[in-house]
């Protein structure tokens, strides 16, 4: 990219966001934040605002965002300060910004996230549950608009840097074979199933190598996260669920590996922090600092891997399961699972009540085929419902 490149960083208080604005901090000369993006931590948005000055924040909480306005006024700065859900899909198009960093989490990040796809801007994914939840809608929007959605999940990351150059999701000539995406195993990887029983949620969050968000750490305790990734991987890729392994690899040095025809495996190797990922992403197809070192392989010595667990890890399973379906199950599996790491971090539901939720989802919710983003949406909602219904202390299956 010639001239200097506006970013806009959706979900900039958030782990992704801080990691981000870490590695744009170093390259003052090649990008500028156009648009900060959060939902209510109002004063991290000040913080930023005052320090990156963007031309605008978006605090979707119209209280949070009137404290930030405030206090930006009084400290003069020019940033302007907007809120609300549209304000933010709207954000995204500004003709100042060409790229998007997407990392708000969950289901609310898919809305902005299309926004940026249509405005044909360049999408750095790091909020995995939109392509989940939308699909193949979503991709296909990237193809139609002419957008580049470029992967920030590591794994994906790592897989997009071993991928041939010029590599189109399901191109067969190239003589990829398999992709295989590495799990750390997460916090309970040594932990017996009847102890994951009784699991608590600041146990779960206290993953052994990533510093992230509640919501993910949780995911990757379950290892939803993983299979929240198969899926992930087979729409990015274009490949089949069959054709997207998964290997725990505790150390979190290989972040994930493409397997060719002619017995090659390429492999991504990197120590285990997203400013990595987010600076391939940001410089592609250059590379710049990261502010990460690089790795001291004499120091590691060893890597391990090994088979994944579905006994204790159901989650994988229903994943892969969602993905064989297609239509609107993956979206149904996203919602149940969203719900119940909710009431599982509120004290709501036990750990492994998590897998169970989301089956019952499945089981009692027929996948249907996605013809426009309403259905996406509906599925959501539905999955939402019944999840709560099942989780509601008096009448509920797991409570
Ligand atoms: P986080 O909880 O640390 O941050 C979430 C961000 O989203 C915050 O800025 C928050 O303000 C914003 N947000 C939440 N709800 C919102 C809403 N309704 N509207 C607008 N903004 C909202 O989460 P994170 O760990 O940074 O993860 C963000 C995304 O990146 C997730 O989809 C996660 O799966 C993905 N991801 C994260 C990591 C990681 O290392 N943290 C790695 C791979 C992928
Ligand atoms: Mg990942």
């Amino acid at each position: 990219m010639s001239g200097v490149c506006g970013v806009a960083i959706l979900g900039s208080t958030g782990s992704i966001g801080r990691s981000t604005l870490a590695v744009l901090a170093l390259h003052p000369d090649r990008f500028r934040v156009a648009v900060l993006g959060a939902f209510s931590s109002w004063q991290v948005v000040v913080e930023q605002a005052e320090r990156f000055a963007p031309d605008l924040a978006v605090i979707v909480d119209p209280q949070a965002a009137a404290q930030a306005r405030e206090a930006l006024r009084r400290s003069g700065s020019r940033t302007r300060v907007e809120s609300g859900d549209e304000a933010l899909a709207q954000a995204v198009t500004a003709a100042n910004v060409q790229v998007v960093m997407a990392a708000i989490v969950g289901a609310a990040g898919l809305m902005p996230t299309l926004a940026a796809v249509r405005a044909g801007k360049r999408v750095l994914l790091a909020n995995k549950e939109s392509l989940v939840m939308a699909g193949r809608l979503l991709m296909e929007e990237v193809r139609s608009a002419g957008a580049a959605l470029i992967p920030i999940d590591s794994e994906h990351n790592a897989i997009f840097q071993c991928m041939p150059a010029g590599y189109l999701p399901g191109d067969e000539a190239r003589g990829v074979t398999r992709v295989i995406l590495t799990a750390s195993g997460g916090p309970f990887r040594c932990t017996s199933l009847a102890d994951l029983e009784s699991v608590t949620p600041a146990e779960a969050c206290a993953h052994p190598k990533w510093k992230m968000g509640r919501k993910i750490s949780v995911d990757s305790a379950t290892l939803m996260n993983k299979g929240l990734e198969v899926i992930e991987a087979t729409l990015l890729f274009g490949l089949p669920e069959s054709r997207v392994d998964i290997v725990v690899h505790p150390q979190s040095v290989v972040h994930s590996l493409v397997e060719y025809a002619d017995g090659s495996m390429l492999a991504q190797l990197g120590a285990p922090d997203m400013r990595t990922p987010i600076a391939e992403a940001l410089a592609w197809p250059d590379r710049m600092t990261s502010g990460v070192q690089s790795l001291d392989l004499t120091a590691i010595g060893q890597l391990g891997f090994e088979p994944p667990d579905h006994e204790r890890f159901p989650s994988m399973g229903l994943a892969r399961a969602a993905a064989r379906a297609g239509g609107t199950a993956p979206a149904l599996l996203n919602a149940a699972n969203e719900v119940a790491v909710k009431a599982f971090l509120d004290r709501r539901l036990n750990f492994t009540g998590i897998a169970a939720v989301i089956d019952q989802v499945l089981q009692r919710l027929d996948s249907c085929p996605v013809k426009a983003l309403d259905d996406v949406l509906e599925a959501d909602a539905a999955a939402r419902r019944l999840a709560a219904a099942l989780i509601e202390p008096a009448h509920g299956a797991f409570a």
